[in-house]
């Protein structure tokens, strides 16, 4: 339909701007699944449960024990663009938490039915509040919060038809909590779905819990990154040549701690591997970039998944010479990778 000539400007009323907003941010029940983790870690969380029915379609619910939010900040949690993460543009550019944009909760709201129970360890009790009704009622927990998001899409059908079966949008949700189990082994992930136990990672030590999320076979056919050049800092796993795929399933990477999916990143790794990978085979890697907050921009995408570097060529031969390295322990002197 070709807009009416002469229509007039008027604003859009702010829930419809909450709804578009929530587009961007909000596409299944893996990205509500993502937020909440997210928002977890933190909260400083040490234990994270997740539970889903249906894929996450009908029901999400992530249970933390980290510092809860004060009662009188709780309508502001749900407030677009209100966040305690962030309060000036310097803060922003040197940001260290998964959250700043104060989008997430008011996004998941607009687009499903929300509860959050949460208590601080002033609290004398825990508060729940109903985000639709803004109803405040006084409710039982231990410090921490759980956020419960029930019938993702009711209010926006075009929205709930692109999604996947239960199963698949089962394997998505489960997907993003391994990325954050992978990112964080000093805290302990379970994952529900239905009345099942469908994963759990205890705290480890990061080796342990990479074994625990990828398996051991990928360990074993893997070789250490361990590199540090200026201000940056890469470690991790690279899978030998011989144990590459013929699907690009098993590739992670980090950036402080977040999992990017970077054009630039995969191709310096791509290039580590050049001569030894024949076809369309897939190396199969696990790797955690550490860099200054300041020398990489990630505010580039609402769902933070891409990120900008303000030295893409120094850290595009950075990681390539560190993979490279893993790959070629025999060479003298350039292999910092002790780690077997
Ligand atoms: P952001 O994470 O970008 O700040 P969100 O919409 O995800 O935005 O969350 C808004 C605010 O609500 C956060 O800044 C935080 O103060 C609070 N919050 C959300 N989830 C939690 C949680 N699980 N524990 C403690 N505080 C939380
Ligand atoms: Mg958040």
């Amino acid at each position: 339909q070709a807009p009416a000539p002469g229509r007039r400007i008027r604003e859009l009323p702010d829930e419809l701007v909450s709804q578009i907003a929530a587009g961007e941010v909000v596409e299944r029940p893996a990205s509500v699944v993502r937020e909440l983790v997210d928002n977890a870690l933190d909260a400083g969380a040490r234990q994270i449960t997740v539970r889903l029915v249906a894929g996450g379609v009908r029901s999400i619910v992530v249970e933390d024990d980290g510092g809860g939010i004060a009662r009188e900040d709780l309508p502001l949690a749900l407030k677009r663009h209100a966040t305690s993460k962030i309060a000036s543009l310097a803060e922003l550019e040197s940001v260290a938490t998964m959250g700043f944009r104060g989008e997430a909760l008011a996004a998941i709201a607009s687009v499903a039915e929300m509860t959050l129970t949460t208590r601080t360890a002033e609290m004398p009790h825990a508060w729940r509040l109903q985000a639709r009704s803004g109803e405040l009622a006084p409710a039982a927990r231990g410090t921490g919060t759980t956020v419960e998001v029930n019938e993702l899409f009711f209010s926006t059908p075009a929205r709930r038809k692109f999604l996947k079966t239960d199963a698949t949008e089962f394997a998505h949700a489960l997907e993003a909590v391994r990325r954050h189990a992978l990112a964080r082994p000093d805290v302990g992930f379970a994952v529900w779905h239905e009345a099942r136990l469908a994963a759990q990672w205890r705290a480890a030590a990061p080796a342990q819990r990479w074994a625990d999320v990828l398996g051991a076979d990928f360990i074993a056919a893997s070789r250490g990154v361990q590199a540090e050049r200026g201000p940056l800092a890469l470690q991790g796993r690279a899978g030998q040549p011989e144990a590459a795929r013929s699907r690009a399933d098993l590739q992670y990477v980090f950036v402080n701690g977040r999992y990017v999916r970077d054009r630039l990143l995969a191709h310096a790794v791509r290039a580590a591997y050049e001569d030894q990978l024949h076809g369309s085979r897939q190396p199969a890697y696990l790797l955690f970039l550490q860099i200054a907050p300041e020398l990489v921009d990630v505010n580039v995408h609402p769902t933070k998944i891409e990120v900008r570097f303000r030295d893409g060529r120094a850290v595009h031969q950075a990681v390539r010479a560190a993979v490279e390295d893993a790959l070629a322990p025999t060479r003298a002197g350039t292999n910092e990778a002790a780690v077997p």
